[in-house]
């Protein structure tokens, strides 16, 4: 199998910034979204504890939006490397269409 062209290199790059924007963007209306519940507050239609468990979700997703901008900043710093696109365990290039969808993926789905 060939190692990615320049142009899918250039693909693979657009898609990791598009992804950070897309991460941010929703890491800051989660942020927004995970602050103290005042106990006093009045909050509407939701109940209070309907609010906490609706926090603890939005905590859990907060928490995964932040692991996976990490894993699309580090790719995106490894998309000019030779090494870009090729699976760190078994050295084969992992397919531009895997890329595609997780263009953040370091491993082949078979090493996954
Ligand atoms: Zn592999």
């Amino acid at each position: 199998m060939d190692q990615l062209s320049a142009e899918q290199r250039e693909t693979l790059r657009a898609l990791l910034t598009a992804k950070i924007d897309e991460l941010r963007t929703d890491i800051a209306s989660l942020e927004e979204a995970v602050k103290p519940i005042a106990p006093d507050c009045a909050i509407g239609r939701l109940s209070r504890m309907e609010a906490i468990n609706s926090k603890s979700v939005n905590e859990e997703l907060l928490r995964g939006a932040r692991r996976r901008l990490q894993l699309v900043e580090r790719a995106l710093q490894r998309a000019d490397h030779p090494q870009f696109g090729l699976c760190t365990r078994c050295g084969r290039p992992i397919p531009f269409g895997r890329l595609e969808i997780m263009p953040e993926s370091t491993r082949c789905a078979g090493c996954t």
